[in-house]
């Protein structure tokens, strides 16, 4: 059981190999040592360390009818995840330990990936006292990752305190950076076309200015920062800047932000309305060379599921979100593969290892390695595929319904489990 022979696949540098998954582990690279196991296929396919979601809404506890943590990992597992973090703005908030265990949890009944949840940086993210950071961190969850995601820790006092709070245990804080002052009341990017289209505008010096305001403290106080979502020029300067100072910060960029731009709203299709917002060609050449240069570090989804009816609305009144765990690796394709921003080292980089790194998770992203724990993927990088309204998840704002889009996810393992057999999911219980 869960033990398999992979033949002939191509790893990130170009390699061509065997693999031999025996009882959840890779166990060695020669097809010699997998004699009788059951043979995969995989002439012509990449294969890769399992995809790690650094920012994941799994909405459950609360929000069952978007999104449950068994949905969301299937959702997952068919794009090619083995790892996601739950961002805590559920309901009840993860803001104390017997919400971040029932998390963590339900992810090991799920058995489709590797579910760490995000423990709230405020108690019921309200912004004002501090959650009972130590222990969330403590408890079996064993938390590592803390943001308020939704909201922006705004004031400066207690980001400054949280971030203090965190580095003793070697925690890191996941800022939504965005000023709530600058943005009160904002629909999309602010721009001509918002002028144009009479919505109120969302500046980039929103995000921005969070940014640099969270760099300055975090190298004050010798902490760790996670930027979420980059979605500005502004933002990857400020980044930039940071980084050659040597202040321990780290980011991440949506795929929708790597592809999608705010004239998507023209015609005020509510799949397209996003927190941070669509910004424009600039904002998205200037995050794509920050994603291939590393100033962006990692890639996250922030799938945001939501029922039909936040959606079938006016814009105003339109929830801000799209879903995007099964189309992330094709999206990333597109946009910095066929570019040739990036190659497929990089991409490994930013879809598994790097993530894994910054969530602390010790059974992900070691990519093709004897001897860890077999989370692998295979995709094959000449198909492509129309992107169909069906999905793992339980909501259906997928903004990508009807492109065509590159590597389709053939093959999943999560300890060794097939998760995903022939682009299909495989119900493993
Ligand atoms: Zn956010
Ligand atoms: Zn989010």
């Amino acid at each position: 059981m869960n033990s398999y022979l992979i033949k002939s696949a191509t790893l990130a540098d170009g390699t061509i190999t065997d693999v031999v998954v025996y009882d959840g582990s890779i166990k060695s690279l020669k097809a010699e040592d997998g004699a009788g196991l059951e043979i995969i296929d995989a002439k012509g396919l990449m294969l890769f360390g399992g995809f790690v979601d650094m920012h994941t809404h799994l909405r459950e506890p609360g929000f069952e009818q978007s999104e449950t943590i068994l949905s969301g990992s299937k959702a997952a597992a068919k794009g090619g995840f083995t790892g996601v973090n739950a961002m805590a703005n559920t309901s009840p908030v993860a803001d104390n330990a017997a919400v971040v265990e029932l998390v963590s949890n339900l992810g090991k009944q799920a058995g489709y990936v590797e579910v760490q949840p995000i423990g709230a940086v405020t108690k019921n993210l309200h912004g004002e006292q501090l959650a009972d950071l130590a222990s969330m961190n403590s408890s079996s969850a064993n938390v590592r990752v803390f943001s308020d995601d939704g909201i922006c820790v705004s004031d400066s006092l207690l980001m400054r305190r949280a971030l203090e709070y965190v580095r003793d245990f070697g925690g890191t804080i996941a800022q939504h950076a965005q000023d709530p002052s600058l943005t009160k009341g904002a629909q999309m990017n602010e721009s001509e076309l918002s002028f144009r289209l009479g919505l109120p505008g969302w500046p980039a010096t929103a995000e921005a200015s969070i940014v640099a305001r969270d760099v300055l403290l975090t190298e004050q106080t010798g902490s760790k920062l996670h930027v979420c979502h980059v979605s500005t020029k502004e933002t990857v300067d400020v980044l930039r800047w940071a980084k050659a100072r040597g202040i321990a910060v780290t980011a991440e960029v949506t795929p929708h932000h790597l592809m999608l731009t705010e004239d998507l709203v023209s015609e005020y299709n509510t799949l397209f309305k996003v927190n941070p917002p669509l910004r424009n060609h600039e904002d998205v050449a200037a995050v794509r060379t920050a994603l291939a240069d590393g100033t962006i570090d990692i890639v996250a989804t922030d799938h945001a599921p939501h029922p039909d009816e936040s959606k079938a609305c006016e814009w105003s009144a339109a929830a801000n979100g799209m879903i995007g765990l099964e189309n992330a690796a094709s999206v990333v394709i597109k946009a910095m593969i066929e570019t040739k921003l990036m190659n497929w080292v990089r991409f490994e980089e930013v879809m598994s290892k790097k993530p894994a790194e910054i969530a602390g998770m010790k059974n992900q992203g070691q990519g093709v390695v004897v001897g860890s724990p077999a989370n692998l993927v295979l995709l094959d990088p000449a198909s492509t595929y129309l992107v169909s309204p069906d999905s793992q998840s339980l909501s259906k704002n997928n903004p990508y319904v009807g492109l065509e889009l590159p590597g389709q996810i053939r093959h999943v393992f999560f300890n060794g489990v097939a998760t995903v057999r022939d682009g299909k999911l495989v119900e493993i219980r």
